[in-house]
């Protein structure tokens, strides 16, 4: 019988190739990192049969993990390296936390919930992710004592740029984050340099809502 540990690595292996390389993704640091975080560790037990497929999953509090493309695709348009300090805001399960601190210097993410906030923070404990920098609270103001950052993601969907995450960016770097309403949003892609920013759009996508104070209301 096959073990656990080489089945996942077989998904991950066709995850990889059929949904990913397939789709265009070819950053050698990012295929390197999707092949390597163990996805299935970052999903219920009872899912974990299912985590490599090609859609997100739920992890609980009506939110999920992002379909593995995607997360994908969001990374390699952040173009990031070795030197790099990057933001997450929507921590969610880690797991796109965990593929960027495979590629990154270091990772700061935040999560508004409490409970997917600690239960990524013990995983992260647990798999050893010591580049990983968590905490609990709403996102949408950035992180300002440890701003500039070399690049920003949001993984959830907001009515607008808030401009305060634009302000965290150092000049060169790059912000991605969904916008649009609570159905569906526009990938967008934000790059600031010594004369502004650049706007440019990824594509369609649909997220769970960016709740906060530059995000939507809370109801
Ligand atoms: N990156 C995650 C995807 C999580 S889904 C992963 O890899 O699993 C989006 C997450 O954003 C949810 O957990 C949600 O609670 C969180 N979120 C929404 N608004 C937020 C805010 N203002 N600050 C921090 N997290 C927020």
């Amino acid at each position: 019988m096959e073990n656990d540990a080489l089945k996942y690595r077989r998904l991950r292996e066709e995850m990889v190739r059929k949904q990913i390389e397939a789709r265009g993704v070819s950053a050698p640091l990012v295929l390197a990192a999707m092949r390597k975080v163990k996805r299935h560790l970052f999903v219920s037990e009872a899912l974990m049969d299912q985590s490599y497929g090609d859609f997100p999953l739920p992890i609980g509090e009506q939110q999920t993990i992002s379909q593995p493309y995607i997360v994908a695709e969001m990374t390699q348009s952040l173009g990031v390296g070795p030197d790099d300090r990057v933001l997450e805001i929507g921590t969610g399960s880690g797991y796109q936390a965990a593929v960027l601190a495979e590629i990154v210097f270091r990772v700061y993410t935040i999560e508004r919930i409490h409970s997917l906030y600690s239960n990524a923070r013990r995983l992260f404990d647990r798999l050893r992710y010591h580049n990983i920098v968590s905490k609990y609270s709403d996102g949408t103001v950035g992180w300002p004592d440890e701003s500039p950052f070399d690049a920003i993601i949001v993984t959830a969907g907001s009515p607008r740029v808030p401009q305060v995450l634009i302000d965290q960016l150092a000049v060169g770097g790059r912000l991605i984050i969904p916008v649009g309403d609570q159905y569906t949003q526009d990938l967008v892609r934000i790059e600031k340099d010594e004369e502004g920013i650049h706007r440019s759009s990824l594509g369609g996508c649909r997220f769970v809502k960016l709740v906060g104070e530059h995000g939507w209301e809370k109801i």
